[in-house]
């Protein structure tokens, strides 16, 4: 796993899920702001486009007013008409000089410079005209017109060009928020879905981790991001995986020790035959010392030894046993390990049951032989407890092609596999189980026994190590008739050699 200093309080915003979600969130805020800022200078620009437009509207609107005037003075002789005409070209001639820089937005300079010199040409045939005799007006009127049609053809182009420029503006700015908006609501879709996915795949990524782990295949969760919340999940998990392995381990071993005490009668039992044996030829070898020819005394000398190598073998097996070792399978003949697990046990069986074997001399499996035998010392014990005065073991063995699971409440991961198995089957003719409790038979720490006489630990035992096996068990009770337990185990694979598991 990474070791990630958590201390570090730049390393800890960059690796830390806190971190990216608070940095998405500035990433929009950002983009908000940018995008909110730039309207703002691009609504400064219209705002000014119309402001423009109102003075070119006005100086429009003032060239009108002067050509009103005009009219009315051609028309009436009035004075205050000339007055009033002369006031509004000055107020004209003012804007234009006023607003020239602005104007140079919607006209050319030599098209302001025209309209200053017509506006200042019209002031003066205007002053001309207020000095001159009212019978000469005729002559100077088509020259005046002229002047002021031409100022006010130019103020009403430029007026026409700010309105159509503050139209255009309008528009590009229409296409330019809807772009904006449109880009906008992409980029947060983006940071959030990179957001998200941030998040998301590192957990997603622990859930695969945890299946594989349920499934046996790996033992410590891996640590998919450097993020300092999954750090410490995935620390903590591993924590506690290690801590439930320890306890699991010390189950183990305290239910090892309660079969220990189960087989000790049995192992007594099994070491007395060759030791009696041996003690009967020493005896006969020591009475009859001198007396034997050579070839007598080789023949009760390798009694002995047979005898010696039996009695090893019975040790060796119960050491085997009591001994911690780590899994390790190998091909385990199946008849011996049962017939001697039998023997180890006999002990608690009544002198009247019978255990009967059913299993080809030949059939093998490939299984931790420790754990194997912890197995069937578990199933013999519980069947031999509840036996009558008849009562029966049977134990039976063979491959058989599995197409279901087998019949009853079956558990492990072997349960769903399909084509060639060893299949062995413990069947007893005790008490049986009541339908109400055999789902929870498996349970650890499930019993029904007295206090001192059952840890309830026996079958969840016995179910772990055929699931480590790859296997599956299943039991089927009729109560009042027996018990019957059901195991399945993969077979060799052939073309590798190996167990199937
Ligand atoms: P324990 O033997 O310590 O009670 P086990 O896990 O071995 O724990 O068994 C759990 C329970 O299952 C037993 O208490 C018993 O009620 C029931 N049981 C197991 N095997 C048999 C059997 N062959 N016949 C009847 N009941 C059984």
């Amino acid at each position: 796993m990474d070791s990630t200093p958590l201390s570090d309080p730049g390393t800890l915003s960059r690796h830390s899920l806190r971190g990216k979600i608070t940095l998405g969130y500035y990433a929009v805020a950002a983009i908000i702001l940018v995008a909110s800022l730039f309207f703002v200078g691009e609504l400064r620009t219209l705002e000014a486009r119309v402001v423009l437009g109102q003075r070119a509207t006005d100086l429009f609107n003032t060239a009108l007013e002067i050509r009103r005037f005009e009219r009315n003075y051609f028309l009436y002789h009035q004075a205050a008409d000339l007055t009033e005409n002369g006031r509004y070209i000055e107020q004209a001639q003012a804007m234009l000089t006023a607003n020239r820089a602005d104007f140079a937005a919607i006209a050319s300079e030599a098209r302001l410079t025209q309209l200053h010199t017509r506006l200042n040409d019209y002031q003066r045939q205007i002053s001309v005209l207020a000095a001159a005799d009212p019978r000469q007006f005729a002559a100077a009127e088509p020259r005046v017109r002229q002047l002021g049609q031409a100022v006010v053809a130019i103020a009403e182009e430029m007026a026409g060009t700010e309105r159509h420029q503050i139209q255009t503006t309008l528009a590009s700015f229409r296409s330019l928020l809807l772009g904006v908006i449109v880009s906008m609501a992409l980029l947060i879709v983006v940071i959030g879905r990179a957001l998200s996915q941030r998040v998301v795949k590192p957990l997603k990524e622990m859930e695969t981790s945890v299946a594989a782990i349920s499934a046996n295949y790996r033992e410590t969760l891996l640590a998919p991001s450097n993020d300092r919340e999954i750090l410490s999940i995935i620390a903590a998990f591993n924590h506690m995986l290690k801590e439930l392995d320890l306890r699991q381990k010390s189950l183990m071993r305290s239910e090892r020790m309660v079969s220990l005490g189960t087989m000790l009668s049995g192992v007594a039992h099994e070491l007395n035959n060759p030791l009696s044996n041996i003690s009967t030829s020493c005896q006969i070898l020591l009475e009859e010392v001198g007396e034997n020819d050579a070839a007598t005394q080789k023949r009760y000398l390798e009694q002995i030894d047979q005898q010696t190598e039996r009695a090893r073998t019975i040790v060796r097996s119960l050491l085997d046993f009591s001994r911690e070792r780590a899994f390790r399978k190998e091909a385990v003949l199946l008849r011996p390990l049962v017939a001697q697990t039998v023997g180890f046990v006999r002990g608690e069986v009544s002198a009247k049951s019978v255990v009967q074997l059913s299993i080809p001399d030949n059939l093998s499996v490939p299984a931790d032989a420790q754990r194997l035998q912890q197995v069937f010392v578990n199933l013999i014990r519980n069947a031999m407890e509840g036996l009558g005065p008849q009562g029966r073991i049977d134990i039976a063995a063979q491959i058989v092609q599995a197409s279901e699971p087998p019949a009853g409440t079956a558990l492990g991961e072997g349960c769903t596999t399909k084509g060639a198995m060893v299949e062995i089957r413990v069947t007893d003719n005790g008490p049986g189980i009541a339908p109400d409790i055999l789902p929870r038979i498996f349970d650890p720490f499930f019993t029904t026994k007295d206090v001192g006489h059952g840890m309830g630990l026996g079958l969840f035992v016995v179910y772990e190590i055929v699931d480590e096996h790859g296997g599956c068990i299943a039991v089927q009770s009729t109560p009042g008739q027996g018990a019957q337990f059901c195991i399945r185990l993969p077979v060799f694979n052939l073309d590798t050699q190996q167990g199937a598991h």
